[in-house]
């Protein structure tokens, strides 16, 4: 039987990801949307304004998957959970790490799934990136996520806002690849984040992590990019190099095979968080957001020129 799904916030990654890969997930059906604006509906779907609305009309839902900006996340899934419903939420998944662990808290003591995504972590070579490692000593990591705010992200002000990470909301997906890939935890050693004279949050970061065994663990991330966006992690280790590329996408190790594949990234989450939801388990991994959040207490600030669309 087909377990019925709202989703909330249905713009722009909802409509090129979620809406798709739902249709596309057997044992899930997308029964009824939430979305502030009134067009912003799916054919055919039963659309309301608000969650709170859609749960008091369609008590049969089953499971809420979230689709909005971070801070808006955290109201949206505690009423979820209470009501006893399955979540899932997109990256990052909350606006601070202490309101996905009260997240986690509500999700266990009503008994159902909390399901904390990282799309770039399906990503088709990253899989084979982090078995490529698991035996090689590393000597260095060096992480490029460069690209064109005003091409990837159009007048999305929440970006901007405190809460929206800034430079840091693609650079999350860099930090879900390398806690991926990496065979041990590292941490930050330092940071610098560069802040829009007129902007809550960094538009470019240079992070360096310590305790990476003696290798030189770096990440550069920029939102002023032009041209085709830089998602890239080079690898060095004692045994030879490789590369992570186009988002984690394709991977080619010196002296093997490269390996690459169609994008199947929100596929693979809402697979993942059926079988999750069968078999009564919750995945919450919040390392990637720890590295941020300890960018943002450790980063020395730096103002950098106003940013305007
Ligand atoms: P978006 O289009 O700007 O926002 C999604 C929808 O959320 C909007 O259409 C809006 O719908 C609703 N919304 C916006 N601000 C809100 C607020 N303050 N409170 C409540 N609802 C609000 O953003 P997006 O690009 O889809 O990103 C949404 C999430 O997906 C983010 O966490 C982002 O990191 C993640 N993500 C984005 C991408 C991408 O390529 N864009 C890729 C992967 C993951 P209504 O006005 O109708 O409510």
């Amino acid at each position: 039987m087909s377990l019925s799904l709202a989703l909330v916030g249905i713009g722009k990654i909802a409509r090129d990801q979620h809406i798709p890969s739902i249709a596309d997930t057997p044992g899930l059906t997308l029964g009824a949307t939430a979305s502030r604006n009134v067009n912003a509906v799916v054919d055919g779907v039963d659309a309301f304004q608000s969650l709170d609305a859609l749960l008091q009309e369609r008590p049969e839902i089953e499971a809420v998957s979230l689709a909005t900006p971070p801070q808006a996340r955290y109201h949206d899934a505690a009423l979820a959970l209470r009501a006893g419903k399955h979540v899932m939420l997109e990256k990052p998944p909350g606006a601070t790490l202490s309101e996905v662990h009260a997240l986690e808290a509500l999700a266990k003591a009503n008994g159902v799934t909390l399901f904390a995504t990282w799309h770039s972590r399906e990503a088709a070579a990253v899989d084979a990136a982090r078995d490529w490692l698991k035996d090689k000593t590393l000597t260095a990591v060096r992480i490029t996520w460069k690209e064109d705010v005003r091409y990837w992200h159009p007048g999305q002000d929440w970006i901007w806002e405190a809460g929206g990470l800034g430079v840091f909301d693609p650079g999350i997906n860099a930090l879900s690849v390398m806690t991926a890939i990496l065979p041990a935890p590292v941490h930050l050693a330092s940071a610098e984040l560069h802040f829009p004279e007129n902007r809550d949050t960094p538009i470019a970061a240079e992070l360096v992590f310590a305790d990476a065994g003696g290798a030189d663990v770096t990440a550069s991330f920029d939102w002023l990019e032009q041209g085709e966006p830089r998602w890239t992690v080079e690898i060095e280790t004692s045994e030879g190099n490789a590369t992570l590329s186009e988002g984690g996408a394709r991977f080619v190790p010196e002296n093997g095979e490269p390996v690459a594949g169609e994008d199947a990234e929100y596929r693979r989450l809402y697979a993942r968080f059926a079988e999750l939801i069968a078999s009564g388990a919750s995945e919450v991994d919040l390392a990637p957001m720890r590295h941020v959040a300890d960018a943002f207490t450790l980063g020395r600030r730096v103002v950098a020129p106003a940013f305007d669309w």
